[in-house]
């Protein structure tokens, strides 16, 4: 069987869209509404949230094998306010393994507890090279120099407080997304190119007429990037995870952003044989170009899931992402293969 053909416009402009959603762990809200009502669209589909807010899509089929799951997040990197200055400019306390230099510069947005946003953005607290002089360049890039600046009248920690800042705000960086020669360039491309490879291969199937060969849960998860997102969400009836994220590409690594990779060994030790070599034969029926990997500064939803007390067989599977949690960069043929991998997935039995 050759697998359906994947809307690559449809993949890209749901992604641009999902990039341009701020979405910082514990404010992932806007991007699982987002998912949620894409995925309306399916009548196949079976909607719900959890009460930690992860949506969990289910495909039902009527057979007696075990259903299955794939997990992909929605949530990013980001901010909170961790305090206001007396010069009412903002300190921040930063979610999950956000890179300071990575973001000086970046426009910001502040969202309020009351649905306001304010515009801003970092700098080191040394900036002006007319004032500091060399010292700007020596500043270290940490919690206690980067700065947030307001777009809005404020020299005073009251003036701040009187636009509705809170200390534990939401800040969220800009993604600066960019399409461009089948590169895609954003920000937090970890992990909402995945869930795009998931709504591109629901979209295919469904438009192909065909359903899975067994019951799939799709869990989009909203706290993956602090560590417990797939923790709850995955129903007991599960017998195989397939978590997808973004594969490490870089000195060492056999990943590259023009194919997909199996993860078999990150941080949190090894993934599942038996499913990692399902997988591989699937890969090899379908011509799908697929490296294998090991990834060392690195823990999956899927491990969070073990973790909790899982007992399935879980593999990780993604694509290709330069600079990974930095400003990132992936290419059309490592999503393509992505899609193409998910798809051989759901329609084996
Ligand atoms: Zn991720």
């Amino acid at each position: 069987m050759t697998l359906p053909a994947i809307d690559t416009n449809y993949f890209t402009k749901f992604l641009v869209d999902l990039l341009n959603i701020a979405s910082p762990t514990g404010f992932a809200e806007p991007a699982i509404a987002f998912v949620e009502k894409e995925l309306s669209q399916y009548k196949q589909l079976s909607l719900s949230r959890t009460r930690k807010g992860a949506l969990v899509a289910k495909w039902k089929v009527e057979n007696d094998l075990p259903p299955v799951a794939l997990t992909a997040h929605v949530d990013t990197l980001g901010a909170v306010v961790k305090e206001i200055k007396s010069n009412g400019r903002l300190k921040l306390s930063r979610i999950g393994g956000l890179q300071w230099p990575s973001v000086e510069t970046e426009g910001v947005w502040v969202f309020t507890s009351k649905g306001e946003k304010i515009r801003g953005s970092v700098l080191i607290d040394t900036a002006s090279g007319h004032v500091h002089g060399a010292e700007g360049t020596k500043t270290l890039r940490d919690d206690e120099h980067m700065e947030v600046r307001l777009d809005v009248r404020t020299t005073s920690e009251k003036e701040t407080r009187a636009l509705g800042i809170n200390i534990g705000d939401c800040v969220a960086f800009d993604p600066r997304v960019e399409v461009t020669n089948d590169f895609i360039r954003s920000r937090f491309l970890d992990d909402k190119a995945c869930v795009a490879n998931l709504l591109a291969a629901i979209k295919s199937l469904a438009e192909a007429g065909l359903s899975p060969a067994r019951t799939v849960y799709f869990h989009i998860s909203n706290y993956e990037e602090v560590g417990h997102g797939a923790a709850a969400g995955i129903p007991a009836e599960v017998e195989e995870v397939i978590c997808v994220d973004m594969a490490v590409v870089g000195k060492g690594q056999e990943s590259d952003e023009f194919n997909v990779t199996l993860c078999t060994k990150d941080g949190g030790g090894p993934y599942h044989f038996g499913l990692n070599n399902k997988l591989r034969a699937l890969a090899e029926k379908h011509n799908i170009s697929f490296k294998t990997d090991v990834y060392v500064f690195y823990g999956s939803d899927g491990e969070a899931f073990w973790r909790a007390g899982g007992d399935v067989a879980l593999a990780l599977i993604g694509p290709g992402i330069d600079a990974s949690h930095n400003y990132e960069r992936a290419h059309m043929d490592g999503l393509n293969a992505t899609t193409n991998w998910i798809m051989a997935y759901l329609l084996e039995e």
